[in-house]
């Protein structure tokens, strides 16, 4: 599932004043700490969670919702995996074209 928005939904307002890709494990006020990055941006390719376990069970997606453009930065990136609730992973993008935040969950 795709969406956009004008601002950021899961990355902090100041994103873009941290660095590019910030381990913000626990920081999200999750109890369980699972992984969690957040920061200024850099290619999904070069996440550091990549290349994506889920890869395999998800098609994911480094588009752009809103103007279809592939010029765009990971600002967000959360995985939630439990035994028997399956895994739930967010990632945020930010356009570098059109400026607009597009966030896919994904849900096993
Ligand atoms: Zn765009």
């Amino acid at each position: 599932m795709s969406e956009w928005h004008h601002k950021p939904k899961h990355a902090p307002a100041d994103y873009h004043l941290m660095a590019p890709c910030e381990d913000y494990r626990g920081k999200g006020g999750d109890p369980i700490p699972f992984p969690e990055y957040t920061g200024s941006g850099i290619p999904l390719k070069d996440h550091p969670m990549m290349p994506f376990d889920e890869s395999t069970l998800w098609n994911v997606n480094s588009r752009c919702a809103a103007c279809g453009s592939g010029n765009t930065l990971c600002i967000y990136y959360h995985l939630v995996s439990g035994l028997g609730t399956g895994k739930d992973m967010t990632i945020e993008l930010v356009c570098k074209d059109c400026g607009k935040y597009t966030v896919d969950y994904y849900v096993d």
